[in-house]
């Protein structure tokens, strides 16, 4: 059976359902299909950080240094499994042509062009959609136990104050003015006033509700399987649950785009980067205020009754596994930044793959290959803060409206 649709989505994460929304919210008739259940992928377990103040892309000068020295530690935030994979070598080879300090300087002012413009439209969202997902705007506190981290984070303040981000540095006792659980040896901060913090999944899956109360259709357990093409044209999206005759096709999949791309013959650098988070209940009194243990990389996130700490980037592949050492090292780094952090009552442990690009920039636009398809994927670490504009741009694009942002950085042809 083949079922005509006009605009198709593939993915059920907060890419996805931010394109439905938008194009619902255009009155145009969306159909979402999703293998799993609607945030079941990156966009369920993450930190819940709209980090609109978030603008030092991850390819910088120093990174691959630090990388490097990172991959002897197997306790240490970052890792890639070193294996003969010629897209993982293709991929680190882009990378590292965008570890210049040319590329942090054109990327700063992009990035925090998209979080404004997202942020913006998280504060739209809420005032109309009354979401049960503990949306709150209180910025975000970077800790330091160690002087060289401190001292980096203060220029990277400096350098952020240039294009306009507001934040403070902060010595040991206004962290803990600010941060009372903080423990004694942290020894200064830097608060962002620029961020916004939720639970992802409840906000996710809010959204899909309000898409279906719009007339949208969500087809969760539904995989796409693959695709029939003729010339430059999509005429079949097969899946488990039959076959779709789409007018355009939204690919939204995450991680997971590359491989749907292979099948169309795509190659997107997209690899999966797996972090992990554990959520705990909330301890009484605990303060609405996310913060980061940065020499740790860990972020600590309130999210309602949960508190919920996330790190790690492990470039393995799709390989579900979780590592041990990289979770006990977030518990250590619990107690080592934040006191009571002994006795958190652990609910839950969470590994999920951010759809990372080379250059740490989403890809947004139509596909060069084919007349129908549009590509909004590739949203690394912050897909949740990006994902209403790249909805609303992605509805902009099929309506043929001159778009909110130049779509130029984001082109999906970019490393053709
Ligand atoms: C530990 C961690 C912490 C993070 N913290 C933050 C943060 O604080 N702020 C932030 O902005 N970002 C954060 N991120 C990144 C963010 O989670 C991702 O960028 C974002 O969730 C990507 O959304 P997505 O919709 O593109 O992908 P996903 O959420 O992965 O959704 C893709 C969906 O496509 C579906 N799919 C795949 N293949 C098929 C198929 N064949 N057929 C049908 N459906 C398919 C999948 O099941 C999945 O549900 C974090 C990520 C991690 C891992």
């Amino acid at each position: 059976m083949t079922t005509k649709v006009d605009h198709l989505i593939i993915g059920g994460g907060v890419i996805g359902v931010c394109v439905a929304y938008f194009l619902a919210e255009a009155g145009r008739s969306v159909t979402l299909l999703e293998k799993g259940d609607i945030a079941g992928g990156s966009s369920y377990g993450n930190a819940g950080l709209i980090a609109s103040g978030h603008a030092i892309p991850m390819p910088a000068p120093g990174v691959l240094t630090q990388g490097l020295r990172w991959l002897l530690d197997s306790a240490s935030p970052f890792y890639i499994k070193p294996r003969p994979d010629p897209d993982l070598v293709r991929w680190l080879w882009r990378f590292r042509g965008a570890c210049t300090q040319e590329h942090v300087l054109r990327t700063i002012p992009i990035v925090l062009a998209l979080g404004s413009a997202s942020l913006a439209l998280y504060e739209a969202i809420h005032a109309r959609h009354p979401l049960d997902d503990a949306y709150q705007r209180k910025g975000r506190l970077f800790l330091y136990r160690a002087q060289s981290g401190l001292d980096h984070a203060r220029k990277d303040l400096d350098l952020l104050r240039r294009f306009g981000v507001e934040g403070e540095a902060l010595d040991a006792a206004a962290v803990q003015n600010r941060f009372p659980p903080a423990t004694e040896s942290i020894i200064g901060g830097v608060y962002y006033r620029n961020y916004a913090h939720f639970s992802p999944a409840h906000f996710v899956r809010g959204l899909a509700g309000v898409v279906e109360g719009q007339g949208g259709i969500i087809r969760t357990q539904t995989e796409v399987l693959g695709f029939e093409t003729s010339g430059k044209h999509i005429t079949k999206v097969r899946t488990t649950r039959g076959d779709f005759d789409p007018g355009e096709v939204v690919l939204a999949a995450g991680t997971w785009s590359a491989p749907l791309g292979k099948m169309l013959r795509l190659h997107l650098p997209i690899q999966p980067g797996k972090g992990y988070s554990i959520t705990a209940k909330r301890p009484p009194g605990y303060p609405e205020l996310p913060v980061q243990l940065s020499d740790a990389k860990v972020a600590l996130t309130p999210m309602g009754d949960a508190l919920r700490f996330s790190s790690t980037l492990e470039m393995a592949g799709f390989d579900m596994r979780i590592n041990q050492r990289r979770v006990d090292a977030s518990r250590q780094a619990m107690r080592d930044y934040v006191q009571g952090a002994e006795g958190l009552e652990e609910l839950e442990v969470w590994r999920g793959f951010r759809p990372m690009s080379p250059d740490d920039l989403p890809f947004i636009g139509r596909s060069r290959s084919y007349d129908n398809l549009i590509l909004a994927t590739g949203h690394s670490s912050t897909g949740m803060t990006h994902g209403p504009i790249t909805g609303k741009l992605v509805a902009q694009i099929i309506a043929g409206e001159e778009p909110d942002l130049d779509l130029t950085p984001f082109s999906p042809a970019r490393f053709s």
